[in-house]
């Protein structure tokens, strides 16, 4: 069983520093680089509960990564659910594939704000993401009419 959530994003984004990057840099306690807080009595790291509060929880063998390489970052989009080393050479399944693209199929760098991962894991493009959304919404009011 996992324990409840008493961080919400909100409260975690308001003790942070945000910076023009779009990094959301912890002002609390820090340990090895890593944004670190007491959750019912046992150490959790900030980042991972981040994470969770957006994506969903984090596949068991998976670890999160900064794409922005600021470990004490807790901005969302900057956080992606890679597997452990051990696990990388478990061969060319679908996800080990699409977690190394670095753009998406239209080109759009799969990097920073653009960046999405969804519930399952799989890395998305958002301006790809954002032209699919209006066209069906597009559709959606021509329905309407
Ligand atoms: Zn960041
Ligand atoms: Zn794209």
């Amino acid at each position: 069983m996992r324990r409840p959530n008493i961080f919400t994003l909100e409260s975690l984004r308001a003790n942070c520093l945000i910076t023009d990057s779009g990094c959301w840099l912890w002002q609390g306690y820090l340990e090895g680089g890593y944004a670190r807080a007491r959750q019912a009595g046992k150490k959790v790291l900030l980042h991972r509960i981040s994470f969770e509060l957006t994506k969903g929880l984090i596949p068991d063998g998976l670890e999160i990564d900064h794409l922005c390489r600021n470990k004490s970052c807790l901005n969302p989009e900057h956080l992606e659910a890679v597997s452990h080393k051990e696990n990388t050479l478990r061969g060319i399944s679908f996800s080990a594939i699409n977690s190394r693209k670095k753009s998406c199929i239209n080109g759009h760098p799969l990097v920073g704000d653009n960046l999405i991962i969804d519930g399952a894991g799989h890395r998305r493009c958002k301006i790809c993401t954002t032209i699919t959304r209006r066209k069906a919404l597009k559709k959606f009011r021509a329905k309407k009419r």
